[in-house]
């Protein structure tokens, strides 16, 4: 399994930043308190995005499930190479 997608719920996500300080080099906090998702060429989203769209596409997949499943309202969701998600 590889993590491949990630997407930031803005509707859940509630500013808590946990996920941050889990994976700081994927997320950050936006001008609304919403987690967006650091990518390639200064875009700054809540995705969905590609993993190889992340500004740090070599992010282990345990750091990015670590920040997943550190957010107390399961804002974030990871999908793997088939498109199935495997978290929350
Ligand atoms: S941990 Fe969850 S609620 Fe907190 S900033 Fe990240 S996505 Fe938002």
């Amino acid at each position: 399994m590889a993590i491949t997608k990630i997407v930031v719920d803005r509707n859940v996500c509630i500013g808590a930043t946990p996920c941050v300080f889990a994976a700081g080099t994927v997320f950050e906090m936006d001008g609304d308190n919403k987690a967006i998702l650091k990518q390639k060429n200064g875009v700054k989203t809540s995705g969905p995005a590609e993993r190889s769209q992340l500004e740090d596409e070599a992010v282990a997949d345990d750091t990015l499930m670590a920040a997943a499943q550190s957010c107390p309202v399961r804002a974030i969701s990871l999908f793997d190479e088939t498109g199935k998600q495997v978290y929350p």
